[in-house]
């Protein structure tokens, strides 16, 4: 039959909401397809670009999730294959840190290694700038931490450097907000959607029994056609497992590591061991080289445990 192209805009349980070239359309999954067969099909969650099977007196149909680029997802045990699809298809993840009480460099790293591993481009956005006036020396810190990445320094409150994140929000981008509970991530969105359209952010429908309920939009719209994607999925995002993503997030560590002399090299006592010669002339930081290390670890532990649960 004909399918229409759409985007998920937001999830209320088991109802969809679409937005196509006509117009938005409220959409169930088609059981026979995500619910049966062996491997299933992949549950589509807000980002998702997906085929529906319109129906003009019932309600339309979801028969397929297409290809994402990039996506965030949680482990639940309880859905699929234990992971649960927060957020996808967008281009740039903002990393939120505040420039007071919730600078943490090692968090960074593990944001910095998730958002590369989830395919998204990370940007680094430093926030609260009006409570903290000398600030310059934090962000040399994070500079130097995120290395190959922007980072930028805002206030929501004032609207200081907000200008900076433009070169991002450009029509048909999507972006998604990430950073711990209490850094600013509603504010910013707030301050980037301005008062008008968070008054139309909830959409108002009634129910199967007439009542009426609030469906929060998750991909919101600003003005230039750029979208942002604001769900609560992404607050219990935790930390997750790290695979991936470390050769992007330590870039200048694994440049090292290939000019050691040996290919084999352990980076203990090897002549011609790169890493060691960085640590003796202070190119690389102990502090930098032990996370290196340790998030390491963790990602060898993490491949061998989704193979052991495959
Ligand atoms: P979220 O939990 O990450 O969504 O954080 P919120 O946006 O709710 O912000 C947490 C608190 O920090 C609130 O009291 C905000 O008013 C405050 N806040 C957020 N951004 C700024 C800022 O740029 N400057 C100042 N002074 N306060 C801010
Ligand atoms: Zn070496």
């Amino acid at each position: 039959g004909d399918y229409l192209l759409g985007r998920i805009v937001a999830v209320h349980r088991e109802l969809y909401k679409v937005i196509c070239n006509s117009g938005e359309r409220d959409a169930v999954l088609k059981a026979s397809i995500y619910h049966h067969g062996e491997t299933g099909e992949i549950f589509p969650t807000v980002g998702d670009f997906v085929l529906i099977d319109y129906n003009a007196s019932g309600s339309s149909r979801i028969v397929k999730t297409l290809e994402r680029k990039s996506y965030f997802s949680r482990k639940d045990p309880d859905v699929g294959r234990g992971e649960q699809v927060v957020a996808a298809n967008f281009d740039y993840v903002f990393i939120l840190m505040s420039l007071n009480h919730d600078f943490n460099l090692k968090r960074l790293e593990r944001y910095l290694a998730a958002s590369w591993q989830s395919g998204g481009i990370p940007v680094v956005v430093l926030t609260k700038a009006d409570l903290t006036p000398n600030y310059e020396d934090l962000v040399k810190q994070v500079a130097d931490t995120a290395i190959g990445v922007e980072v930028i320094v805002i206030s929501s409150k004032t609207g200081f450097g907000l200008e900076n994140l433009n070169k991002f929000i450009q029509p048909g981008k999507t972006i998604v907000c990430l950073g711990s509970s209490g850094v600013g991530k509603s504010s910013l969105v707030n301050a980037l959607l301005g008062a008008d359209c968070m008054k139309t952010s909830g959409i108002r429908e009634e129910d199967s029994k007439g009542h009426h309920t609030t469906t929060h939009r998750q991909l919101l719209f600003l003005e230039n056609g750029a979208m942002l994607i604001d769900t609560p999925g992404m607050r219990e995002l935790g930390m997750w497992d790290i695979t991936t993503g470390l050769g992007e997030t330590f870039v200048d560590i694994e440049g090292l590591i290939q000019q050691c002399k040996f290919s084999d090299c352990t980076h203990h006592n090897e002549p011609g061991c790169a890493i060691n010669e960085a640590l003796i002339n202070g190119d690389l930081l102990p502090t930098r080289w032990q996370s290196y290390l340790k998030l390491q670890k963790e990602a060898a532990y993490s491949a061998n445990k989704a193979l052991y649960f495959q």
